[in-house]
């Protein structure tokens, strides 16, 4: 158990760095923190990767570091080879830490199932700094913390450094990444129980391993496990990035729980998003083609409006085609045919916000709701983009490709 008091007389004695406001970390300045068995150990901040304007208690801050090896035997340092990132957050007491998330991935990631550790963060460290009455921290607390929720102080995680999706250079490599995204969804939701529930752009990073690009899904800090019955209805069920949130969710009459449904439903949104805003990987349109799918004002409207565009977008009828640049042409075909399949399973299980064919038909409640009825399943979203303008995309674990192998053998037959 590292000593966090120690830790944070050490922090605020940090050569260069301020003490009266923690987040005006200067380039070139050092960060000390606790480490393993009662040391402490320091980076060099480089430069500022992330920044969230809104509120404290998510990924509040990434900055790049390198290790300052002032404890490091020469030559020897085992961070050396690493890009790292220092993400800092202030997370509320009840939040089980990404970490501890994480750490059951890589347990459980062995053998057939190793693949999946290519498709989540490499935490490599991570510490609390308590908030004191006379600490920085507790400033700091007093002037953006103002919400009721305890907070533990701060959180920092130390990370391997991945990419955005803007680094990417095909239409075809973004298109794995989303699929990577699903499967590693639905393994972390199948074996571990736990749901992400703040799938967004900034959420979906790429790693460049041995030459081969990845799909991560990152930041894990809003996730809960499924089975936790404290994690019942007092608990935050409306949670995400507003642009990305499912559509029930922006909803007053929604009262949960998170399906694993409303996820996906938020990669279905990520993916319309990129590929009719953006002319290129790391290229925004400037002017937006049509008038009626304004896109960009998604990141900037309220609740009410989201709702509408959103209700929209997956009830439209059959003619419904959403204003792709020629860039991304490929995913036309993704998004209607998803559209499609999400639209019946809304028409026929009825949406938990209006008044559906659910309260005409007293079956329906039989009909799953995880998935509306098999309509929004990981089943139906892998049936859909493991091909790739008829290209076979890459499936990662074996019960996937089983899973296709399968439903070859029965067109086939
Ligand atoms: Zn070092």
């Amino acid at each position: 158990m590292p000593n966090l008091l120690e830790g944070t007389k050490q922090h605020k004695a940090a050569p260069g760095l301020p003490s009266s406001e923690i987040f005006d970390l200067r380039q070139g300045s050092f960060f000390i923190f606790p480490y393993k068995n009662d040391q402490t150990r320091t980076v060099r901040l480089e430069r500022v990767i992330f920044r969230s304007s809104g509120i404290i208690g998510r990924g509040t801050m990434v900055i790049r570091v390198m290790c300052a090896c002032c404890n490091c035997p020469p030559n020897r340092c085992d961070w050396k080879e690493k890009k790292l990132v220092l993400k800092m957050g202030f997370p509320s007491t009840t939040r089980i830490s990404e970490r501890m998330f994480m750490d059951r991935c890589k347990e459980l990631a062995q053998g057939e199932h190793a693949w999946v550790l290519n498709h989540l963060p490499n935490i490599i460290w991570s510490f609390d700094i308590p908030f004191r009455d006379d600490s920085p921290q507790d400033n700091f607390k007093k002037k953006f913390v103002d919400d009721h929720e305890m907070r533990v102080g701060m959180r920092g995680v130390i990370l391997e450094e991945l990419k955005p999706l803007s680094s990417l250079k095909t239409a075809k490599e973004r298109a794995q990444v989303f699929y990577d995204i699903v499967q590693c969804h639905h393994w972390v939701r199948e074996y571990l129980r736990i749901l992400h529930r703040d799938i967004s752009q900034g959420n979906i990073m790429v790693r460049e391993k041995n030459g081969k690009k990845y799909g991560v899904l990152n930041d894990w800090d809003l996730a809960i496990w499924l089975d936790d019955k404290r994690d019942g209805p007092t608990s935050q069920f409306r949670t995400g990035t507003k642009p990305y949130m499912a559509h029930e969710q922006h909803s007053s009459k929604w009262k949960g729980p998170h399906r694993y449904r409303h996820d996906l439903e938020s990669i279905f949104y990520v993916m319309l998003l990129l590929v009719c805003l953006y002319s290129r990987p790391d290229e925004k349109l400037r002017r937006p083609r049509t008038e009626g799918d304004r896109y960009e004002e998604w990141h900037q409207r309220d609740d009410e409006f989201l709702y509408d565009k959103k209700h929209h977008a997956v009830t439209a009828a059959a003619t419904w085609k959403p204003p792709v640049t020629a860039f991304f042409s490929g995913f036309v075909l993704w998004l209607i045919t998803l559209q499609r399949s999400i639209r019946r399973g809304f028409y026929e299980f009825g949406d938990a916000t209006q008044l559906g064919p659910k309260a005409l038909n007293p079956e329906m409640h039989y009909v799953d709701e995880e998935t509306l009825g098999g309509h929004l399943s990981y089943e139906k979203v892998i049936s859909i983009v493991h091909l790739f303008e008829e290209e076979e995309l890459e499936t990662r674990g074996r019960e996937w490709q089983l899973h296709l192998e399968n439903l070859r053998q029965n067109r086939v037959d």
